[in-house]
């Protein structure tokens, strides 16, 4: 699955939006968008112009499938998946999205960034109900119980992430045993329960791919 390999800030400052790319460096001063850097191109000083409704459309798409991290391609299959399942498609992809395998690493704390977490998975560091599963995109279900393979759990990059974050802030659709480095998706979360990604307008989305 291709990738991207540019700089990773460069998203956020032309979405002018945290992502929390970059685990620990995004909480701190070194953080451009904290330090109010402008877009790509752009002049700090000009005042920021009108976007048509497709520019608006567009830049909630980019945002979405930038904090997942997944290139355009994989990001419209799921929104296509979305379309298909019954309910309110915005949910349906918010829900699609959480239960993919390296975002759930990564709310776990096996992980500080969902790119970090992808790598951990596809290293095959990973089991979910003890298989080992190395497809990022894997989607968990309810009671699944997610792991890290027993001769992985002394790695640094794993035990550093769960020392910083601890239980705190779990979602809570899961549960976590920091000890034993498991944890379980309890079940889908509502796109209310979602509340660390900011004011993502789904419906804007959903327009976007409706054209
Ligand atoms: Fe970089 Fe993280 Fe700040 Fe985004 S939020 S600009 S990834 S440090």
């Amino acid at each position: 699955m291709a990738r991207y390999t540019g700089p990773v800030c460069r998203m956020c400052r032309t979405e002018q939006k945290k992502l929390m790319l970059k685990g620990d460096r995004c909480k701190s001063d070194k953080c451009p968008i904290n330090r109010k850097r402008a877009a790509p191109g752009k002049d700090p000083k000009a005042r920021p112009g009108k976007r048509s409704d497709y520019g608006v459309q567009l830049r909630e798409k980019q945002k979405l499938r930038k904090i997942y991290g997944m290139q355009e391609k994989q990001f419209h299959l799921f929104f296509e998946r979305a379309l298909r399942m019954p309910g309110i498609t915005g949910e349906n992809l918010f829900v699609l999205l959480e239960r993919r395998l390296d975002n759930i690493v990564y709310r776990l704390r096996f992980a500080s960034s969902r790119s970090q977490a992808r790598q951990v998975v596809s290293h095959g560091h990973v089991l979910v109900n003890g298989r080992r599963i190395n497809i990022p995109s894997y989607l968990v279900k309810a009671e699944d119980e997610v792991s890290i393979a027993e001769k992985s759990r002394n790695m640094t990059l794993v035990k550093d992430a769960l020392k910083e974050f601890g239980k705190a802030g779990l979602m809570p659709w899961l549960s976590l045993d920091p000890d034993a480095m498991k944890g379980k998706f309890l079940a889908a979360p509502r796109r209310s329960d979602i509340t660390d990604l900011g004011d993502i307008k789904e419906q804007m989305i959903i327009e976007y791919y409706s054209k």
